[in-house]
């Protein structure tokens, strides 16, 4: 028997509506194809477009559809002249993380063969590593209520004991999962500072309390300035890496240039009950309704969504469907014929969705 899974769609601001649309598309599909899931889709207003509208950027009503949904797909929101009164940009998808406890950001960074990247790549190596994100505390703890006076500005860096256990288990777990689909030897880097700060010696004690669970899995250490370092140097040696919210603010955009830009870069936050997928990019409204964004990094983060989900629902169906979904948008990046101008081609966002749903056999008979 199919099971349904429901999953809220925020489609967004800028570009969000036109990378949604065909990711929704392949999703249907894939839903219609499928003989142990049927996907229901919810749209859910929430942005700065709707903000300007109504004087709401996130309504009651959308949290609680989202809160009530299986996963969350959301594709960008923020534009640059809609803010609040305080100044701020309109940014639901953090409220999300804080309201939902989502606290690992996940981040893949994978280079295939044939891919463009900056980085000079060995002949035969290839980059696929994650990077998780913690993503509700950190230097974030004290987001939009720092204290500034007029010779002083001050923010906390918060670590808790509560968050790190639940984010270390995630992150030890993830590895193990990547092992067994042999996508990486199972090993676990904590990435900190902990030769200057006393609040990532406290992270490090927590992680290593964690690895001493997993003996099936190696676990290690790295200080955050060396590991930006060794990814520009050696990411193909990564596995798994986790750290605190401000580090993996920075060290994920350096993961994004890896892969040759935001618009290949998908991501995940997760909690223990709830997960939102979307692109590591925002709304490019300076691309915004010419039919030019790149779809791939919302196509990707949908890939992610079914991996979870049928990870979640024991579904080996969904999660097939997830890394065919994944392999045929590094397939369509490889090849290189049908990709977006800011991959180096000249494909609109429809074209380049469609060479996906062609390479996985979906498209209209
Ligand atoms: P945010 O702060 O919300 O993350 P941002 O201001 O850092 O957003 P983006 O909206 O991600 O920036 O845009 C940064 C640049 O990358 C812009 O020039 C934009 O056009 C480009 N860009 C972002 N996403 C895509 C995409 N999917 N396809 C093509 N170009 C993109």
């Amino acid at each position: 028997m199919s099971k349904t899974i429901e999953i809220a769609v925020f489609s967004g601001d800028g570009i969000g509506p036109e990378i949604t649309e065909p990711t929704v598309k392949i999703l249907r599909k894939l839903s219609e194809r499928a003989s142990s899931y049927i996907l229901g889709f919810t749209d859910v207003p929430a942005g700065a477009d709707h903000y300007a509208r109504t004087g709401e950027s996130l309504p009651h009503a959308s949290l609680e559809i989202a809160r009530r949904s299986d996963a969350i797909l959301l594709s960008a929101m923020g534009l640059p002249n809609v803010r609040y009164a305080d100044g701020t940009e309109i940014s639901p998808q953090i409220e999300l993380r804080k309201a939902l406890t989502l606290f690992a950001g996940v981040r893949p960074v994978t280079v295939r063969a044939g891919q463009n990247t900056p980085l000079k790549m060995p002949e035969g190596k290839e980059i696929d590593f994650v990077l998780v994100r913690e993503s509700t505390e950190g230097l974030f703890h004290t987001q939009g209520c720092g204290e500034v006076t007029e010779n002083e500005a001050r923010e906390t860096l918060l670590i808790t004991r509560a968050i790190s256990e639940k984010l270390f288990k995630f992150t030890f777990d993830l590895a193990h999962q990547r092992k067994l689909a042999g996508r990486g030897p199972g090993r676990v880097t904590c990435v900190d500072k902990a030769n200057v700060f006393r609040a990532f010696a406290f992270f490090r004690e927590i992680f290593d309390a964690e690895a001493k669970k997993h003996p099936t899995l190696t676990a290690d250490h790295a200080y955050v300035d060396a590991t930006a370092l060794w990814m520009v140097q050696k990411p193909w040696d990564f596995d798994v890496l986790v750290t605190e919210n401000m580090f993996g603010d920075i060290l994920s955009d350096l993961g994004a240039g890896l892969m040759g830009g935001l618009g290949l870069a998908p991501s995940a936050d997760i909690g223990l009950d709830h997960a939102v997928f979307q692109p590591c990019h925002g709304s490019a409204p300076d691309i915004a309704g010419q039919g030019v964004a790149n779809p791939f990094a919302m196509i990707l983060s949908a890939a992610m969504m079914l991996d979870w989900l049928g990870f979640e629902n024991e579904s080996p169906e969904m999660r097939a469907d997830g890394q065919r979904l994944r392999e045929a948008v590094e397939q369509v990046v490889a090849q290189g014929a049908t990709i977006t101008r800011d991959l180096g081609g000249t494909a609109s966002t429809q074209a380049a969705a469609e060479a996906v749903e062609v390479l996985m056999s979906l498209e209209e008979a």
